[in-house]
């Protein structure tokens, strides 16, 4: 591909979160002109006013530059060729479209929704494509007009040529799609906005994109915006078109996905709950979430089929894990963005000789479009959270600190008042866990007020009470050496239990694993050492009393 600095640009739909496949589209993009010296224009197409997500334009941002995509031209920085919301540029629409119909490659269509609905209805019946035919006269100009004006539905459709049409694809090579085939296609909808179609080419023209760079679904429209830029006399851009990213079972990676997984686990939850009622298990879940007893309702009995913060809310409180979809969900989830970035750039690009572990810097570099693959590429989630343990080991200590911290807000976790040295001390002690939240979910008792530790039974039973409180007694044998350790850090304490275990000729986790459950009421938690150092004397000493009075 050219080494010309190139204009290249991202073109989101404000309809939510990024979609990590639409992330995928934006870096690849931003690499182009990283790589050429170019520049990469984020545009946001928000014509379609019925898909409209209140605060997605933010949210996307927000994600961008959580990646570190930052854009050149575009929302709240500008540029030369904005505005770059397309729902502020409905005049220069306009003039194109009016281009259109005065050189009679579009006009104005005046079938009613009453009429088109009968042409789908009658597509239906005989199980085929709905084809709209262009009426033979064509209504006239003044026609038009004088429906517009009457306040009749009127659109604008592009006469679509009876001619073959060639997309010179980067990476599929050559397609041909025969233009009779397509319908002559809405550019102007009643109530005068422009359709996606038109708005992508007209823009893509004036804002000088060189190559569009998209996903394969896409591919499907080229042949219309190639026929509409020879209608209005604009250059073709280069195209490319990424493909698609699909789960490992083979299904969409969509929100939909996501929430089968979620019922499948709220299945296995409501099992667990053993004998309580539908409505005590939903009920119990309202009080503690404050989400509606009804959509609690609804959702617990897996009727619900949206991803929406009520769900994400049961989830939580149930301890389920969604699958990640949206950046955003990734960031939350407690990864950090080098590593999605470098997984996401390997889906359906590679650098060759099987080099994986790149850098920002180094990708792009390497970056080259005709390196892109044809074909489906997996989303291997296994893959994604190795990523993320070899990222979380190579960064610096500084920058960890930085993206937990980040995590932590997200998250509003307990683990927020730790200090820096505390924390610095934990991700040192755990370091090669997968995520942040594996990280948070090995720390967060140590952070609890030390009456609010709830010791797990399954590890009371096995750890304190079995072989005739066999750990108990151990606890109440380490409890004084313990009030008597100085000083007490990491290195003194592993000392002092080494010598407890040489005493009484046993190993280290007859010793370990009762103060464990006494401190955290369960058996995973940082290395032992670690944990009692951060959780300091006082503490450590309090929750084994605490423990010990609660002898079962
Ligand atoms: N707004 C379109 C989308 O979000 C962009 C398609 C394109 O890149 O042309 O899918």
């Amino acid at each position: 591909m050219s080494t010309e600095p190139m204009r290249v640009r991202f073109a989101p739909s404000p309809t939510g979160y990024l979609h990590v496949g639409g992330a995928r589209t934006a870096l690849f993009n931003w690499l182009i002109a990283r790589r050429t010296g170019g520049k990469f224009i984020l545009r946001i197409e928000d014509t379609d006013r019925s898909r409209h997500v209140e605060d997605s334009t933010a949210r996307i941002q927000d994600d961008m530059r959580w990646l570190g995509l930052q854009w050149d031209e575009g929302p709240e920085i500008g540029g030369e060729n904005g505005p770059y919301f397309q729902s502020q540029r409905l005049e220069i629409y306009q003039q194109h479209c009016d281009r259109l119909i005065e050189s009679g490659r579009a006009y104005y269509a005046l079938e009613t929704p009453e009429e088109l609905q009968a042409l789908r209805e009658a597509a239906r019946r005989e199980k085929r494509a709905v084809v709209y035919r262009r009426p033979d006269p064509l209504p006239t100009v003044e026609q038009g007009k004088a429906a517009r004006a009457e306040g009749r539905p009127v659109t604008v459709r592009f006469i679509m040529p009876d001619r073959d049409v060639v997309v010179r694809d980067e990476i599929l090579g050559e397609v041909r799609l025969a233009g009779k085939e397509i319908e002559d296609f809405v550019i102007q909808k009643s109530d005068g906005w422009p359709t996606y179609h038109f708005a992508c080419v007209v823009d893509d023209a004036l804002m000088k994109i060189d190559c569009v760079l998209r996903g394969q679904e896409h591919l499907i429209n080229t042949p219309k915006h190639v026929a509409m830029q020879e209608a209005l006399g604009f250059d073709t851009p280069r195209y490319a078109h990424l493909p698609i990213i699909f789960n490992m079972d083979g299904t969409k990676m969509s929100k939909r996905s996501a929430v089968k997984e979620f019922n499948q686990r709220i299945k296995q939850a409501r099992q667990r709950a053993g004998d309580l009622s539908d409505a005590d298990f939903a009920g119990g879940i309202a009080q503690a979430t404050g989400v509606p007893g009804e959509i609690v309702a609804a959702i617990a009995g897996g009727k619900r089929d949206v991803l929406d913060e009520a769900l994400k809310q049961v989830a939580k409180h149930l301890e389920i894990s969604l699958l990640e979809i949206n950046v955003h969900d990734f960031r939350v989830s407690g990864y950090l963005p080098e590593a999605l970035l470098n997984f996401i750039s390997l889906l359906g690009w590679s650098p060759g000789e099987d080099r994986e572990q790149l850098s920002l810097e180094e990708t792009t570099t390497l970056f080259d479009v005709t390196r892109v693959g044809k074909t489906n590429a997996r989303f291997d989630r296994t893959k994604l959270q190795a990523f993320n343990t070899d990222w979380c080991n190579r960064v610096t200590a500084e920058r960890l600190a930085e993206a937990l911290d980040d995590y932590l807000k997200q998250n509003e976790s307990p683990l927020l008042v730790a200090d820096a040295a505390q924390r610095a001390h934990l991700l040192k002690a755990c370091a090669g866990f997968r995520t942040f939240k594996e990280f948070e979910g090995k720390c967060r008792s140590l952070f609890a007020e030390d009456d609010a530790i709830q010791y797990d039974p399954k590890a009371v039973k096995k750890v304190l009470v079995k072989g005739e409180g066999r750990g108990y007694t151990m606890l109440e044998t380490t409890l004084p050496k313990l009030e008597s350790c100085e000083p007490w850090t990491a290195a003194s304490l592993e000392q002092l239990l080494e010598k407890i275990c040489a005493e009484h000729d046993t190993k280290l986790g007859a010793v370990a694993q009762p103060i464990r459950v006494a401190v955290t009421g369960t058996t995973i938690s940082p290395p032992i050492y670690d944990t009692l150092a951060v959780l300091g004397k006082n503490r450590t000493i309090a929750r084994i009393h605490r423990c010990l009075a609660a002898r079962v």
